[in-house]
């Protein structure tokens, strides 16, 4: 598959959801705890490995970063969540962000949800599911790191997953990914390509004609 997202470019960072642009392009947005391999995952998707960067440090940034697309929709990278040492103002801030932003943007089309494959949803995961879940945004799950599991554990993680979900009433793609290794990779662009709404145009574009 082509792939859709290869020429992504930085746009902006902002501090504040009132600092984001009120154009009504289209938004994927990107969540999950730090350290989860968010940044290793948007560049994997993109194929660029210095667009998001990878931290050492989980926390440092409380920043929305957007990157855009030739067709002028966006993906954007919220900011990390769940790490200890960060105060529970900045916590409350982020939740009143990240929720605000969820729940109430318009142009949001979905959520990419990253979750490290050996730690699958914590308090903050659920509480950024309900979200979902009130916006009622479409949301695909990237069990991340999958290179960690061996395929028996990986695929059970993935099996407890949307057993899981499907108690918690969330409907969500899910999907095994290693940013490392390329696995789920192809699967991984192909269902969040569908998220946006210029996927069918470009579908027609590429299909061979008959
Ligand atoms: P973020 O804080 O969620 O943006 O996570 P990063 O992308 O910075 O990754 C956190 C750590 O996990 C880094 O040390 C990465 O090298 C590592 N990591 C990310 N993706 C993978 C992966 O697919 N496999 C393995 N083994 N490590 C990964």
């Amino acid at each position: 598959m082509l792939n859709p997202f290869a020429q992504a470019q930085f746009v902006m960072s902002c501090a504040e959801l009132a600092q984001c642009p009120r154009d009504g392009r289209p938004e994927l947005a990107f969540s999950g705890r730090s350290n989860s391999g968010k940044s290793s995952a948007l560049n994997a998707l993109c194929g660029h490995k210095g667009l998001a960067r990878v931290s050492k440090t989980p926390g440092r940034t409380q920043l929305i970063n957007l990157f855009e697309l030739p067709t002028g929709e966006r993906l954007v990278d919220l900011p990390g969540y769940g790490y200890a040492k960060v105060p529970g103002r900045v916590r409350q801030d982020w939740a009143r962000m990240v929720g605000t932003y969820v729940e109430q943007r318009t142009s949001l089309q979905g959520i990419v949800l990253i979750m490290d494959c050996r730690h699958p949803l914590t308090d903050h995961d659920r509480q950024m599911l309900e979200w979902v879940r009130n916006g009622q945004r479409p949301c695909h799950i990237l069990l991340s790191k999958s290179d960690k599991l061996g395929f028996g554990a990986g695929k059970n993680t993935f099996l407890k997953v949307r057993r899981d979900l499907q108690a918690m009433g969330v409907s969500a793609g899910v999907q095994l990914f290693s940013a490392q290794t390329g696995q789920g990779l192809d699967e991984a662009r192909a269902a969040l390509w569908k998220l946006l709404p210029s996927a069918a145009g470009l579908a027609i574009e590429i299909a061979p004609s008959l």
